[in-house]
């Protein structure tokens, strides 16, 4: 249970992280879908995770990118 929500410089600060919101709302929404999720694009060579299928791709690239792992992409 968050309890610890208040106004700093006009921003909602997240408790959890380094975000912060101009509207309450957007932190709650932030708090629920986002914070502290884990990322969901598990590379299917290693066990890196990415928060965003195009680091992911990168990591990819970067990484497997002498194995038939591009053959995904
Ligand atoms: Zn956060
Ligand atoms: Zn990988």
């Amino acid at each position: 249970m968050i309890d610890s929500l208040f106004k700093v410089d006009g921003q909602f600060p997240c408790p959890k992280c380094e975000k912060s919101y101009v509207h309450l709302r957007n932190l709650h929404r932030h708090l629920k879908n986002e914070c502290g999720i884990e990322p969901s694009y598990q590379c299917p060579w290693c066990p890196k995770k990415c928060r965003y299928n195009f680091t992911l791709k990168s990591h990819i690239f970067g990484k497997h990118s002498s194995t038939s792992a591009m053959s995904i992409i």
